[in-house]
């Protein structure tokens, strides 16, 4: 049987650095479901479809083929063959990542794939049903969060990293907005499994957060 690693959470509190960390210190793959949200989002995107018209998204998402691919242990997002990578960061496929993945149907497709993945390999994954949906047999689940003004805080640093002209205060209400999206929609809502364990990162540096989960192992 597979080892399988569920790292759920809210937007900006580290689930990704922190998974790519412990997947690379425990030889398994890492798999960001996030990711393939943001794929099928381009998709829909590009189809012009409303992100508020569920059921043009109902009938769309079947469509389009995505899949993953690992080159030098760096998880690649195909949809229909191309790689999407550099494409599904941007504000519009986010903000219609945020809104499509609350659709039924979306999210059957994309668990399917996450769960043959699972089931194939040792995995860290991360997302937001992870540990509730997804893998609910998962050995180590950890519900991963920050504060707000912390998790803010963090994506502005990262931002102004890359020369971007960033308000901190718009990064704050952006978060909050997903976080309220994410937790109060119908299906599969992000909330902590019952068996998973809670680490609030607010304080802790990123060896902290990893040594934590490892312990877990
Ligand atoms: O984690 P990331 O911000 O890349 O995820 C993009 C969007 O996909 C999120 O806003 C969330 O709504 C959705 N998502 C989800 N379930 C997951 C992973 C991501 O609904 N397992």
């Amino acid at each position: 049987m597979s080892m399988n690693i569920a790292i759920d959470g809210p937007a900006g509190a580290g689930k990704s650095t922190i998974a790519k960390l412990v997947a690379k210190k425990q030889g398994y793959i890492y798999v960001d479901t996030g990711a393939m949200y943001r794929a099928m989002a381009l998709y829909l995107h590009r189809q012009g479809i409303d992100p508020t018209d569920q059921a043009a998204i109902s009938a769309a998402c079947e469509k389009p083929d995505i899949s993953i691919r690992y080159e030098d242990g760096t998880q690649v997002v195909l949809l229909d063959g191309e790689n999407v990578n550099g494409l599904i960061r941007t504000e519009e496929v986010s903000r219609m990542a945020s809104l499509s993945s609350a659709n039924p149907d979306v999210r059957k497709r994309l668990v399917a794939l996450q769960q043959k993945l699972a089931a194939e390999a040792d995995v860290v994954m991360d997302g937001r049903d992870i540990g509730t949906v997804v893998l609910p047999d998962a050995q180590v689940k950890v519900y991963l969060t920050a504060s707000v003004e912390e998790r803010a805080r963090r994506r502005y640093e990262e931002q102004k990293a890359k020369g971007l002209d960033v308000n901190i205060e718009e990064i704050k209400a952006d978060i909050e907005q997903r976080d309220h999206q994410d937790m109060t929609r119908e299906t599969s809502p992000l909330r902590q499994a019952d068996d998973a364990v809670l680490v609030d990162s607010s304080d802790m540096t990123i060896e902290e957060v990893a040594d934590k989960i490892l312990s877990l192992c």
